[in-house]
């Protein structure tokens, strides 16, 4: 099958185009510069020998038109929108945020709509960020699933990056159902959207990094911690959202969905393994990496990391997409072990 991805230079896009070349599925990826499409290619210069991995350069997500021609390739079927600024160096929130998150997600379902008659399914990538609803955080009478919403406005961005960034996912995922519940009369593509959910997303690089400092925003953390910031500074809060997953099985919740699912459709796939704190990382860490003990921040420092008690925290139903997609959550361990080692084999 021919997949558009979007984004395939980010940290869950270089899994899902692992994934789906190793399936034997045909690729075309996005990526903003040349420099990032020749980096893809040269990881997989079989496949993009064989034409079955092919990069186009889009510059700017944030312009209306900026997936009109992509779109036109022939034979796409499915297109995995992952694409969206995940960052908090940002001095206008609607410029760097919301706006490539929402015209990002309208531009390229009417691009599809208007161009792309093979397309038979998009999945978008959107996040926890649009199921939480913030002042329900700390209530244990919550349980957040696919059915919950984030209330979240465009009033609201200016507030925090986090807010802003919450918001960019919320309505660019609002848009996304708006568009299919009400498709162009002139569609020339009958599609239907499934988004993929998820908190923290954890996990091993598989994406090039011109330097450790370049990392995705979820992994930031234990970057921090190998470099003994948490010793130095103690132990960071665990954050708001206190649930995570791995990113691989993000990934495969992608191909699933994609590909491989037809009763996906319309769904939203909330992929969480469950909670998490800092405090647990820096026990992992200690005990399987025993000659790193001496960057370790100790137990007295622990405290802002641990999770509140469970009274004081929110719930979660995530069983319909566990169900849906047939999966065994990687567990916390094994992604904390393999996200240090992999940022070790990067230099950190
Ligand atoms: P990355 O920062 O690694 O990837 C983001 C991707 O989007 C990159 O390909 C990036 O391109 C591209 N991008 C960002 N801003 C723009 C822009 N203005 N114009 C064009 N392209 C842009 O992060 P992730 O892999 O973690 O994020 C991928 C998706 O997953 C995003 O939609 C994010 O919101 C979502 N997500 C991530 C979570 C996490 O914890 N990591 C949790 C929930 C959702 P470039 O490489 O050139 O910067």
């Amino acid at each position: 099958t021919k997949v558009l991805l979007t984004g395939g230079s980010g940290f869950i896009a270089a899994h899902i185009l692992e994934q789906l070349l190793a399936k034997g599925h045909s690729v075309v990826t996005t990526v903003r510069t040349e420099d990032k499409a020749a980096k893809i290619r040269e990881a997989y210069a079989d496949k993009s020998a064989a034409g079955e991995l092919q990069t186009v350069v889009v510059p700017d997500i944030a312009r209306l038109d900026a997936f009109d021609d992509v779109v036109k390739i022939p034979g796409i079927e499915v297109v995995l929108h992952t694409a969206s600024p995940f960052h908090f160096k940002i001095s206008d929130p609607k410029k760097d945020l919301v706006d490539p998150a929402v015209i990002g997600t309208t531009g390229i379902l009417k691009a599809i709509a208007r161009s792309a008659p093979a397309v038979r399914r998009v999945v978008v990538t959107s996040s926890f960020a649009a199921i939480l609803d913030e002042p329900k955080i700390s209530n244990p009478a919550t349980v957040f699933s696919e059915a919950s919403w984030n209330p979240v406005t465009i009033d609201d961005i200016y507030r925090s990056s986090a807010t802003a960034y919450r918001a960019s996912k919320t309505l660019a995922e609002r848009a996304a159902w708006a568009f299919v519940a009400a498709p162009p009369a002139d569609s020339v593509a009958k599609f239907d959207l499934v988004t993929v959910n998820p908190p923290m997303v954890f996990g091993p690089v598989a994406h090039h990094l011109a330097s450790l400092d370049g990392l995705n925003t979820s992994n930031e953390r234990f970057l921090d911690l190998l470099r003994g910031k948490w010793k130095a500074g103690g132990v960071p809060s665990t954050g708001a959202a206190m649930i995570w997953v791995d990113v691989r099985d993000v990934a495969a919740a992608h191909v699933r969905a994609g590909l491989e699912l037809p009763a996906a459709g319309g769904k939203r796939l909330f992929t969480t393994a469950g909670s998490y704190s800092n405090a647990a990382i820096v026990d992992i860490v200690r005990r399987n990496f025993p000659a790193d003990a001496a960057i370790l921040p100790s137990d007295d420092q622990l405290g802002p990391g641990k999770l509140p008690p469970a009274d004081q925290r929110f719930k979660v139903d995530n069983a319909a997409t566990t169900e849906l997609l047939g999966i065994d959550w990687i567990p916390f361990e094994k992604t904390v072990v393999d996200t240090i080692k992999s940022l070790k084999e990067h230099g950190a």
